[in-house]
């Protein structure tokens, strides 16, 4: 596929994340997907939208999300504002969040053993898949003002 709104590097980390999670390619998927990519932060359905460069209905959209949620190439999270937020995290990481100025800070700090702890705990659940973490806090500007 060839596009030009996305260098080769980008449509090469595209295709090998579709490829592991044994989905199709397609126009829509990219697009989608290369938004995520370039973004510095997580993104609302909205933001997404708003820079989407080719057209996706909104239902598709969100489909489209959950699909690639499950599947652990995009990662969703809650920064408390009432909307779902998505982000393609190249490495795995967290945030801390101002509840002053929505600054944000990445983090690495996470949860893994303690999502083998429910795994092992749990009695209903053979994989447990994912986990949603964040924090959230006052930034020092916000605390000096
Ligand atoms: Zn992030
Ligand atoms: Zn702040
Ligand atoms: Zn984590």
């Amino acid at each position: 596929m060839q596009l030009q709104y996305m260098t080769k590097t980008q449509q090469n980390t595209v295709c090998a994340h579709l490829d592991r999670a044994k989905l199709k390619h397609t126009k829509a998927r990219f697009a989608v997907l290369s938004v995520l990519l370039e973004a510095r932060s997580p993104l609302t359905i909205e933001d997404i939208q708003r820079q989407l460069k080719v057209k996706v209905h909104t239902v598709t959209l969100y489909r489209m999300l959950k699909k690639f949620v499950e599947s652990g190439i995009v990662y969703q999270t809650d920064l408390r504002t009432g909307k779902a937020y998505y982000e393609f995290q190249k490495e795995h990481h967290h945030h801390v969040t101002c509840t002053d100025c929505g600054l944000q800070e990445e983090v690495k700090t996470c949860v893994a053993r303690l999502q083998n702890n429910a795994q092992k705990e749990t009695k209903n659940f053979k994989n447990i898949n994912t986990h949603s973490l964040e924090f959230f806090g006052v930034c020092n500007k916000c605390t000096s003002g």
